[in-house]
């Protein structure tokens, strides 16, 4: 850590900044008396800059800004504005031929090096002036004009407010700038422009003269950290493959040529400009940016190259320090003998998914998918493909897949022929890359199934083995002596229960019982099924429970008499018996062991739930 990183002090003061803010004080009070290097002179305007001034910004991904010191300074962006410039052409025009105008090699020289790429007939790299300037020519637009007023709107849009051009600065350069005078020229003399080098000059040097502050600069980044959207505007300004592109420039020629040194000593695509500023980006985390105009003999800011040396050594930064983690790819495992569907069974019931529900596998899947976590994946899916009826993928954790990862997916898929195992992906959105496996989907191989939750899944796939083991299950065929609630009563007490039974039908959708309403009745259900729901704070319902043929519901009404504490809803077709409380009352007068037996097997089956809900807890933590 550098030296005053963190002070506990600071953050016991309670500093709302936090530790992040903390630390940029420290590291900007530590490194101001750091007085070596000039400001740039060759551009006199830039002569005028108050060696003094040293801003630090940092933008994360979601717009939270950090920053200390001068960090509102206005200053021109000069070359930081190179790789941005790039991405907007590589937009306009695609990448075949934005490389047609300018390479991508590294030339281990100086910003306005005279050297040009003759076999290819381009200038290296967009990095350094030559570059640059032939990427000028590439701006949209038909006129100067238009063509300023496009890339205006476009770094606005990066971030997040309007910027305008400093006149002073860009007269000065376009008064003095003679040495990129020259490179246009020879620019045009071998072809490599076509259109008049004055007009690409001034667009060029306008570029450069683009007014900005370290915030705006951390903004900047932090949309390309951000996968191309502006943190703040939610505006998408550029795409994965341009922010790829214009990050692997940054990275090996962003900054001149010192480039191999930053990139061994700091490991963060970065990009300087002489006015004395730096940006770099933390791709997927937050965009840096440093002013602090006097610079190194390479042109790169001192204080500038010294904090991100620092911001990067002490976060661990660099983009070969790897944190991926692989392992944790499966977030859960385990079968339907150990955690069930939230469908009531009866006792029969819930002994064979015990015994079977091994054959029933649930993956939950966590974080992103790419090479080396679909591979942990896949080979998992493979593993379990022999003793499994069925495997549930769960995505509701999976924040994205590559193309790898679904390429990847999509062939494992494709393996299981013959649909063994069952394969079934739930929580899938529309519009997550997975969803392409899915049926209708670009890759679909006609394997995989999808339902929108897993308790569904697993509701399907259970009543799937409960059908191997029992023969169809409607309670029209079932004696009302082989539900868990009559269990134990003697024939005449089964009689009396068959004259109190009345029978309901319901359609799909239609709701059976609300909450609220009085409890008056209690119900088993003789074919088709129903859920048990209650209604959330936020207004949206959560289904606690289900049921089907030979289960009952409602009957905590025998109990407790009073109101209904959930609702119930057909999700089938179904038919229904209801008994009301007051007739089973009316019989128990005369048997009373018909009500005590009811109450009885109402307390066993409430205790199984209990036992097998903590089982699920043990089993699911
Ligand atoms: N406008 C400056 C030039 O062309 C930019 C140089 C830089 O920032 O590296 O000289």
């Amino acid at each position: 850590m550098t030296d005053g990183a963190f002070a506990p002090e600071a953050a016991a003061a309670g500093d709302r900044r936090g530790p992040i803010g903390t630390y940029l004080d420290a590291l900007h009070a530590r490194l101001l008396p750091l007085r070596d290097g000039d400001v740039a002179r060759y551009i006199p305007e830039l002569a005028t800059a108050d060696p003094d001034d040293f801003g630090i910004a940092i933008a994360t991904v979601d717009g939270r800004l950090y920053t200390t010191g001068a960090s509102d300074r206005a200053f021109t962006i000069q070359s930081m504005s190179k790789p941005f410039t790039y991405g907007l052409a590589l937009k306009t025009h695609g990448v075949e031929r934005v490389l047609e105008q300018v390479g991508v090699e590294p030339t281990g020289e100086a910003f306005n090096s005279i050297v040009l790429d003759d076999v290819n007939n381009r200038p290296f790299n967009p990095m350094v002036n030559a570059g640059a300037i032939a990427v000028s020519e590439l701006l949209p637009g038909f006129t100067p004009e238009t063509r300023l007023a496009a890339l205006l709107r476009f770094f606005g849009d990066l971030a997040g407010r309007p910027l305008s051009v400093d006149e002073a600065v860009f007269r000065s350069e376009r008064d003095t700038g003679h040495r990129n005078r020259a490179i246009a020229y020879m620019m045009l003399n071998s072809g490599m422009i076509t259109a008049p080098p004055e007009e690409v000059l001034e667009l060029y040097f306008k570029q450069c003269a683009i007014r900005v502050t370290c915030a705006d600069m951390a903004m900047m980044a932090a949309t390309l950290a951000n996968r191309g959207t502006q943190p703040v505007t939610g505006k998408a300004v550029l795409g994965p493959d341009q922010i790829r592109d214009m990050l692997t420039l940054m990275s090996t020629c962003g900054m001149y040529d010192y480039a191999g040194q930053w990139a061994y000593e700091v490991g963060l695509p970065a990009k300087s400009g002489v006015a004395g500023g730096i940006v770099a980006v933390i791709p997927g985390q937050a965009g840096i940016a440093v002013y602090s105009p006097p610079l190194d003999a390479h042109g790169n800011s001192i204080r500038g190259v010294a904090v991100c040396k620092a911001i990067s050594r002490d976060f661990g930064l660099h983009a070969f320090s790897d944190r991926t983690t692989v392992q944790t790819v499966i977030r859960r495992e385990y079968r339907v003998s150990e955690v069930r569907s939230k469908r009531l069974r009866s006792q029969a019931e819930a002994e064979a998914l015990s015994r079977e529900g091994h054959r029933v596998a649930v993956l939950e899947v966590q974080g992103a998918l790419f090479f080396g976590s679909a591979e942990r994946l896949i080979r998992r899916l493979s593993d379990l493909a022999p003793e499994c009826m069925a495997v549930v993928v769960d995505f509701k954790r999976c924040s994205d897949a590559d193309p790898a990862a679904v390429r990847l997916l999509a062939e494992t898929v494709a393996r299981f022929a013959a649909g063994k195992p069952e394969l079934v992906f739930t929580h899938v959105p529309a519009g997550h890359p997975v969803a392409q496996l899915l049926p209708g989907g670009a890759q679909d191989s006609g394997h995989v199934h999808t339902l929108p939750d897993t308790d569904s899944a697993l509701e399907a796939l259970e009543n799937d083995l409960l059908s191997d083991v029992f023969e169809t299950a409607d309670l029209t065929r079932f004696a009302l002596a082989r539900i868990d609630l009559f269990k134990g009563l003697d024939a005449a007490g089964l009689k009396a229960l068959e004259g109190a039974i009345s029978s309901f039908q319901f359609d799909a959708g239609a709701r059976v019982v609300a909450e609220g309403d009085e409890a008056n009745a209690f119900f088993i259900v003789a074919s088709g099924a129903a859920s048990i729901s209650v209604r959330l704070s936020d207004g949206q319902r959560r289904r606690v429970a289900s049921v089907g043929p030979g289960q009952s519901f409602g009957e905590m009404a025998l109990i407790e008499g009073g109101r209904r504490t959930a609702d119930v809803h057909a999700d089938s077709a179904m038919i229904c018996y209801a008994f009301s409380i007051d007739r089973i009352r009316q019989i128990a007068e005369t048997k009373p062991e018909v009500l005590t037996t009811i109450l009885q097997n109402l307390v066993i089956s409430l205790t199984t739930r209990l036992r097998h809900a903590n089982e699920e807890i043990r089993n699911l933590v």
